[in-house]
C-alpha cells in the first residue's frame, strides 16, 4: 500500500484535523486546573529539592508531561469543546496515564472497545468524531475511519510521525525496517503499519541474535518462532536481512537504540565490506527529545545518594518503565506506581516491579531521615506527582511505625 499517498489524500479531505479549533485559551485554563500543581512548581523553583520533616525530595530535572502529550491532551479537550453534541471516540488511551484517560471518560469521550484482543469499530458511525492518540494509529484504522466518513482528529506526536517517515523511506528503497520497540505497543503497531518489510527487536540481545543469523545463518523456523508477531507477513530471514534500515519506538532507551544501530552497521560492514555499507544500511535518529531529556535527568539523579526511588507513570508506559530500569541498574530500591492511591493503607505500597505483576510491599518507607528520588514518565501530570509526595509526607509525619 502507498501509505504516503493515502496520508496525503486523508490530509486533504475535509474530515481530517490535526490542529486546534481556536479554543486553546479556555482549554489551557482547564488543563492548568486539572493537571498542574503549585507544590511541584515550588520544587522546580527551589532547584528540584524539597525538605519536609524527615523527607528530602530530589526531583529529576526533566520529568512528567512532555510537549507531545500536552499537545495531544489539549487537542482532545478542544475537540470536546468544538463538537459538544457529537459522539466522540478515541482509538486507544490518549496517553498512558489512568487519571487523564478517566478525565476523558468523564467528558463522554468513548474508548473503542476491545473484544478478545481485537478492536471493535462496529458502533462507530458516519459523522462521529474519532480522536487518534499521541502515539498514533495504524494506517488500516485511519483508512477504516475515513471510509466510514468519520471526522478524524489526529493528535499523533510529530516525533512519532517522524519515525513513520523513516520506515516509509526504507520501504521506498526496498530496505527492511528493523524497529527497536515492543511489538504490542500501540506506537510500534502504528509504525509497522507504515513500513514495508519489517522486523521488531525488543532489545540488544534480540538484535545480536539477528546479527548472528546475518553472519552465520541459522534455523529459519527457530528465527520465525522467536519473532512470532514481530515481523511483516511473509518475512524470510534468509532474504530480508540483506538491506536494513533501523528505526525505533520513540520511547525506548536511547543508549540501547544507538547500540542496536551500531551493531547492525558493524555486522553489515563485516558481511559486505565498508565500501558497500550505504547499499545495505540506513539509520535515522528518531529518539524524541523528551525521552532523551528524561533519561539524561534520571542518569544524573541516580548518581546522588538516594535511599530509594519512586517512579510515577502508567504501568503500560514504555518511557516510564525505562526510567525504572535505570534505577534498577544502579541498585537503588525503586517503586513504580501509577498514582497516590497505590500508597497505603499504612506503610505499604502496591507497585509494579520491572516485568512483573503488581505486588504489595509492607514497611516500604524506612524510619528516620530519608532521601527520595522522584521522577515521572512523559504522560504523567504534575498533579499526580504532587499527590504522591503529599501522601509520603503525611505517612512519614504520622505516628505509624515508619
Ligand atoms: S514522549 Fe516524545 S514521542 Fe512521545 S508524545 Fe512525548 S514528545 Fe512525543
Amino acid at each position: 500500500m502507498d501509505t504516503r499517498a493515502f496520508k496525503r489524500s486523508l490530509h486533504d479531505s475535509g474530515n481530517y484535523h490535526r490542529k486546534g479549533f481556536g479554543h486553546s485559551e479556555d482549554v489551557n485554563q482547564k488543563l492548568q486546573g486539572e493537571y498542574q500543581s503549585s507544590l511541584i512548581q515550588q520544587i522546580r523553583d527551589r532547584g528540584y529539592t524539597w525538605q519536609e520533616g524527615d523527607v528530602t525530595i530530589r526531583l529529576a530535572e526533566a520529568f512528567g508531561f512532555c510537549w507531545g502529550v500536552e499537545r495531544a491532551v489539549a487537542l482532545a479537550y478542544e475537540t470536546r469543546q468544538h463538537f459538544p453534541t457529537e459522539r466522540i471516540w478515541i482509538t486507544n488511551e490518549i496517553i498512558h496515564n489512568p487519571s487523564v484517560n478517566q478525565q476523558l471518560r468523564q467528558m463522554q469521550v468513548e474508548f473503542i472497545p476491545v473484544i478478545n484482543g481485537i478492536k471493535d469499530f462496529s458502533e462507530v458511525q458516519s459523522g462521529d468524531v474519532v480522536i487518534l492518540p499521541a502515539f498514533g494509529a495504524s494506517v488500516q484504522e485511519m483508512q477504516l475511519l475515513n471510509d466510514r466518513r468519520c471526522t478524524i482528529v489526529d493528535t499523533t506526536c510529530p516525533w512519532v510521525s517522524k519515525v513513520w517517515h523513516s520506515v516509509e523511506k526504507h520501504k521506498k528503497v526496498e530496505f527492511t525496517s528493523i524497529i527497536h520497540g515492543k511489538y504490542n505497543h500501540e506506537e510500534t503497531i502504528a509504525t509497522s503499519s507504515f513500513a514495508g518489510t519489517y522486523l521488531i527487536v525488543l532489545n540488544l540481545e534480540q538484535a545480536q541474535y539477528v546479527c548472528d543469523y546475518i553472519l552465520q545463518g541459522g534455523d529459519r523456523q527457530d528465527f520465525l518462532a522467536k519473532f512470532a508477531n514481530a515481523h511483516s507477513d511473509g518475512f524470510d530471514p534468509d532474504v530480508d536481512l540483506e538491506r536494513i534500515g533501523v528505526a525505533n519506538q520513540t520511547t525506548m532507551l536511547k543508549g540501547e537504540t544507538e547500540q542496536i544501530g551500531k551493531l547492525f552497521e558493524r555486522t553489515l560492514i563485516r558481511k559486505y565490506g565498508p565500501d558497500q555499507i550505504n547499499a545495505h544500511f540506513q539509520s535515522f535518529n528518531t529518539i524524541c527529545d523528551a525521552t532523551q531529556e528524561r533519561q539524561d535527568a534520571m542518569f544524573e539523579l541516580v548518581d546522588e545518594a538516594l535511599d530509594l526511588m519512586v517512579v510515577i507513570g502508567g504501568y503500560n508506559s514504555s518511557n516510564t518503565t525505562h526510567l525504572q530500569e535505570i534505577a534498577i541498574e544502579r541498585g537503588i530500591p525503586s517503586y513504580h506506581i501509577d498514582g497516590a492511591d497505590r500508597i497505603g493503607p499504612g506503610n505499604q505500597v502496591e507497585h509494579k516491579p520491572l516485568n512483573q505483576s503488581l505486588i504489595v510491599t509492607e514497611d516500604w518507607l524506612p524510619p528516620g531521615p530519608l532521601t527520595l528520588g522522584i521522577t515521572s514518565g512523559a504522560s504523567t501530570p504534575d498533579k499526580v506527582v504532587a499527590d504522591v509526595l503529599e501522601k509520603i509526607f503525611a505517612l512519614k509525619a504520622s505516628p505509624l511505625p515508619v
